[in-house]
């Protein structure tokens, strides 16, 4: 699936079973909050944190949550008229040019 694909999807599922896309404030808040189930599971796995017993802490629970981020992610863009593979090329493209010393030559990476 590419990221045009993935934002047709998203796309024909808002409007087969969403009605309409809630508002981007209202995604934004809906992005937070999926944020906040990634970091905890992340938090409460690599983190200080305890899990609790209810916390279901699996791969397929943290994938399942990055995806839930993703899926409204692609709704803000497409609620926006983003182009995710024109942005993402463009992106992947700036980070070279401004970073393709800065990470190789960070001791700090290669210290264990
Ligand atoms: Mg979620």
């Amino acid at each position: 699936m590419t990221l045009a694909d993935l934002q047709q999807a998203v796309d024909r599922w808002i409007r087969t079973y969403g009605v309409r896309y809630f508002s981007p404030l209202t995604n934004l808040a809906q992005l937070t909050e999926e944020v906040g189930e990634v970091a905890r599971i992340l938090s409460r796995t690599y983190g200080d944190q305890s899990a609790k017993a209810s916390d279901d802490l699996s791969k397929e629970a943290l994938a399942d949550e990055l995806a839930d981020v993703l899926w409204v992610t692609v709704c803000l863009a497409n609620q926006t008229g983003c182009d995710l593979t024109e942005a993402i090329q463009k992106n992947i493209q700036k980070k070279t040019e401004r970073d393709k010393h800065r990470h190789i030559d960070n001791p700090k990476l290669t210290q264990e």
